[in-house]
């Protein structure tokens, strides 16, 4: 690599726009997916949540409102008052009862007789030693006017349903029984499966102990949320807490979002949860994208600097004034310093001579000692001629191992005593390469700049001198 500082600036520019665009491009992600976490956390679940509670409430208010107005209905009090005569005819009000405001089931049960009138008939006579028939006496002891009681239907025991039981009094407040109306859970089950279908989140409903009570289609596997994977360290937490939102993480690693509140209609939990995973992958591809396009970037801004240094860089080293290896003036240099000195020398009428020196058998002492020997005779060869010849003298590396030596102030006969003087140092000189000694003579060439001659044409003729050198068994100085 000849310009190790070249390789250095594009690396350190991959560096700087590698580490730029992947600090920026995960930097938006993550407060990207923060965010997003926000987000789920504390809007869309609790949402969610919300909703399915207000259309329950609105569900349940309905339902006690239609409970209330059967327990102060005048044809229920008086036909309980006046004996239970006919039962079809409270029969027959249930039955209107179900089909006008479309219920499960609608009932009355006699404090007197403890009967379980029902749209089909007298399903039943309470037993107040049967479990099962707890919650009539439960209810006959309330201070409030109903309670909400979710069980399984009497009439129909593979049921199970949401009860509206409401207190049934005469004009004096004497209790006379209980009557209201049951709605499916499926209902809430149905609630539940569209909210699921349309957000993508799981919803159930869990009572005091964890169980789940209802749940969407797609829930699978354990019952209690005591026994879900990843959840059952903060089951504690949701079944003593109102209300609740936390994270887990799934054996899978997959993070799940958690949101539960109490209620208390029902007294039980409901809860929402959403994997991360699903917007995940959007963000993640976002992610993706902007790599792509910061490798992109980086491949254009690459290219751009690469031409740009390399363009300059030429120019940097046109503008540079000496060679490397020699510490010669280069072209450009002597170019300039042959037009300064030939116009003073031509104004004071002065002789300007040119010397052109060629190294004999270059070549071959490159193949000998190697490219490195063939650059030690350079160098060395330079420092000679800084010895023998003065400052105002210019010294130039014309190219390879030709060399020029513009003497100002100096007529052929002067100029040949110089180049009579450096080729016999450096015949005699011991040319020191590592152990060896590399034995160097040079080949010389010189000519008298004439009035206003260009460079080129001076030049032209030291070089014929320099061949005629070469021509004539080198190690010789020859005139123009
Ligand atoms: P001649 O006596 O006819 O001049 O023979 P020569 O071998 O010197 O022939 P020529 O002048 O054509 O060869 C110059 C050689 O110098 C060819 C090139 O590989 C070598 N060279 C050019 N620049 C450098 C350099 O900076 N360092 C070294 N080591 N070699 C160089
Ligand atoms: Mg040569």
């Amino acid at each position: 690599m000849p310009y190790p500082k070249k390789s250095y600036f594009i690396a350190g520019l991959i560096s700087l726009l590698v580490l730029g665009f992947l600090t920026t491009s995960v930097v938006s992600y993550l407060v990207t997916e923060d965010s997003l976490s926000d987000r789920i956390a504390e809007e869309a679940l609790p949402l969610t949540s919300d909703n399915i509670y207000s259309e329950i409430e609105r569900d349940l208010l309905r339902s006690i409102l239609i409970s209330s107005l059967m327990a102060q209905d005048t044809f229920v009090r008086d036909w309980s008052l006046d004996g239970e005569k006919n039962p079809e005819r409270i029969i027959r009000y249930l039955e209107q009862i179900q089909e006008r405001y479309r219920t499960t089931t609608s009932f009355f049960i006699s404090d007197r007789t403890y009967r379980y009138y029902h749209p089909d008939g007298i399903v039943k006579t309470l037993d107040s030693e049967a479990p099962a028939d707890a919650w009539y006496f439960r209810v006959r002891d309330i201070n409030d006017h109903y309670e909400i009681n979710i069980d399984w239907d009497t009439a129909d025991r593979d049921r199970l349903s949401i009860f509206i039981n409401y207190r049934v009094v005469d004009y004096e407040g004497n209790f006379l029984g209980v009557t209201g109306i049951g709605l499916s859970v499926n209902s809430v089950a149905e609630l539940i499966e569209s909210y699921q279908s349309r957000y993508g989140r799981q919803i159930y409903f869990v009572d005091r102990e964890g169980s789940i009570t209802v749940r969407g289609s797609d829930i699978a596997g354990a019952n209690r949320i005591q026994d879900r994977p990843g959840l059952e360290k903060m089951s504690m937490h949701i079944l003593t807490s109102p209300s609740t939102s936390l994270t887990y993480t799934k054996p899978d690693g997959e993070k799940v979002y958690v949101n539960s509140r109490l209620v208390p209609e029902f007294d039980w939990y409901l809860i929402v949860e959403q994997a991360e995973s699903a917007s995940n992958t959007r963000i993640l591809n976002t992610l993706f994208i902007n790599i792509g396009v910061a490798l992109v970037i980086t491949a254009l801004v690459l290219a751009i600097a690469w031409f740009s240094v390399r363009g300059y860089q030429q120019k940097l080293e046109e503008m540079a004034t000496t060679d490397k290896l020699t510490g010669a003036a280069n072209r450009h240099v002597f170019e300039m310093i042959f037009k300064h000195d030939t116009a003073s020398a031509m104004r004071r009428g002065d002789s300007v001579s040119l010397i052109t020196v060629d190294i004999d058998r270059f070549k071959e002492i490159n193949d000998t000692y190697g490219h490195a020997g063939g650059d030690a005779v350079l160098s060395g060869f330079a420092a000679i001629v800084r010895e023998y010849f003065r400052d105002s003298d210019t010294f130039c590396r014309w190219g390879g191992d030709e060399f020029l030596i513009l003497m100002s102030d100096c007529d052929l006969d002067c100029a040949t005593k110089a180049a009579e003087r450096i080729r016999e140092a450096v015949r005699h000189h011991p040319f020191q390469f590592g152990s060896k000694q590399i034995p160097v003579t040079l080949s010389i060439g010189i000519a008298r700049h004439l009035p206003h001659e260009e460079l080129t044409e001076l030049l032209k003729r030291a070089d014929t001198a320099l061949y005629a050198s070469k021509n004539r068994g080198r190690d010789q100085v020859s005139l123009a």
